[in-house]
């Protein structure tokens, strides 16, 4: 076997051109996860006999995806795996079906390598919440690798996937994209298929791809994009042919730079790193434009009122009776809901469960609920506002590189205040990317991000690429 190339671009070229077999990629993949992963703890399911297996099979298959190993967020049903979300309530959960982002990855003969690590039913951001396991950043041991798709976005920083699914609902793909030094999408409300994907807030939550390249978050969306009559949200309109258009860079880019993400509280590498990023795009001919989004500084506010709220409902269903974990002893009814649910479920998820039912009780419903919905609707007003004016906007993902692990566990209120710049992007139903931009003096990846309209994927796609050409933060690899 060649030297397994470090890309997935690479990888697919040496597929196609039969230097490698999916037989050879897969054994690759799970020799590092072997020999690293004790470090890392991305995998939380990792079965290497079904991943030869399927390796062989894989290699009978003809797609841009056959044969490269994709690691999955644990939160997506695979008939053969487990389905935990992290969480002690699913912690033996075994799905009847499979996700159809799932169905379509295994018709693409890709080669599923198992699930990853998350904040328990994705709520967090720094895979702190898993009730099942640590995982650490692969640029610094000490620091979380972001969350609450910590897991698949170190997995794919570490070597140990080329590619990998998450979920983000409020910035869980972005934001431990930047932390980990990867790629990493949220698609447009509706792109992808929710279904098979355990709800955490079903007006926010999107499954998008990690990759170290664009190439590879292109070639996974294009397989997982499209409508399915099994999700009620998912958008009945053309995928276009991502991979097709992605070298051609964009003439005539008219790109916003978000004025109001680079004042208090961000840290001076980040601002630094960011507005580097936008001198590039200059350099490229992009004209750049100063944007204002007013109603942003409201975007966590709105955001802890409507997930919660969504949760409170979704998260009903685990009673020890319908779902989930049930309690070994009762005495009534009452009590083996009460008892299953305080056993099963962390303290994060419950303190959601707690603001989401107190937002929507009533007496309170118009104050917070109400008013939560109608700030939304202001937070879209001031993207479209954008849109008329730009392609798309730049800034940054996050106000800092990676945290230390423990920083932030005992103030709720700084983690949420983490995902300030991710959260918009959702309330709008827009996309919204992170690419490598460079690194902390402390060797820390810091991430740029890019945002575009509804349906702006193939665009936002090749502005990262067009990026991407510029730098080789891409290639570079935390040693393990
Ligand atoms: N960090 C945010 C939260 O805790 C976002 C989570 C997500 O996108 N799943 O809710």
């Amino acid at each position: 076997m060649s030297a397994v190339p470090s890309t997935t671009r690479q990888c697919v070229e040496q597929l196609q051109s039969n230097s490698l077999t999916g037989t050879d990629l897969a054994a690759h993949f799970a020799e590092q996860i072997s020999t690293n992963d004790s470090r890392i703890g991305a995998f939380l399911h990792f079965d290497a006999d079904r991943v030869r297996e399927s390796a062989a099979e894989a290699d009978e298959t003809e797609s841009p995806l056959a044969g490269i190993p994709v690691a999955i967020k644990d939160n997506i049903c695979d008939v053969d795996s487990f389905t935990s979300c992290a969480s002690r309530m699913l912690q033996q959960y075994h799905s009847p079906y499979d996700a159809t982002v799932i169905r379509k990855l295994k018709a693409a003969g890709a080669v599923l390598l198992g699930k990853t690590n998350m904040d328990e039913f994705a709520m967090g951001s720094s895979t702190e919440n898993s009730a099942l396991g640590r995982t650490n950043n692969p640029w610094n041991l000490e620091c979380v690798p972001g969350g609450s798709s910590g897991g698949s976005a170190a997995a794919v920083a570490a070597g140990l996937a080329p590619v990998a699914l998450g979920s983000d609902t409020g910035g869980s793909i972005r934001q431990p994209a930047a932390f980990c030094g990867v790629v990493g999408m949220k698609p447009t409300y509706g792109r992808v298929s929710r279904y098979g994907l355990v709800a955490f807030a079903s007006s926010l939550d999107q499954i998008g791809p990690f990759s170290r390249d664009v190439y590879g978050a292109a070639a996974l969306l294009q397989v997982i994009s499209g409508y399915d009559p099994l999700d009620s949200t998912s958008l009945d309109e053309p995928v276009p042919d991502y991979l097709a258009t992605l070298d051609r860079p964009l003439d005539n880019l008219k790109l916003g730079v978000v004025e109001d993400w680079f004042g208090e509280g961000v840290d001076e590498s980040v601002k630094q790193a960011v507005t580097a990023s936008v001198d590039v795009y200059r350099k490229l001919g992009a004209e750049i434009v100063p944007i204002h989004l007013p109603h942003s500084q409201y975007c966590v506010a709105t955001y802890y009122i409507i997930a919660p709220s969504e949760a409170s409902s979704n998260l009903s269903r685990y009673d020890g009776i319908h779902y989930g974990h049930r309690a070994e002893s009762y005495g009534n009814l009452q009590e083996l809901y009460a008892n299953s649910r305080t056993e099963g479920f962390g303290p994060e998820v419950k303190r959601r469960i707690m603001l989401g039912c107190y937002a929507l009780s009533s007496g309170y419903y118009d104050a917070y609920y109400l008013k939560a919905l109608k700030v939304r609707r202001l937070i879209q007003k001031d993207y479209q506002d954008a849109f008329e004016k730009v392609d798309m906007l730049i800034g940054p993902v996050t106000p800092g590189p990676a945290f230390r692990r423990g920083e932030f566990v005992d103030d709720p209120l700084q983690m949420y205040m983490a995902d300030m710049f991710t959260i918009g992007a959702n309330l709008s139903g827009i996309p919204a990317l992170s690419i490598p931009c460079g690194f902390t003096s402390d060797g820390l990846p810091l991430g740029t991000q890019l945002i575009g309209p509804k349906l702006g994927e193939e665009k936002l796609l090749r502005a990262a690429r067009m990026f991407e050409q510029e730098h080789s933060w891409h290639d570079a690899q935390p040693s393990l």
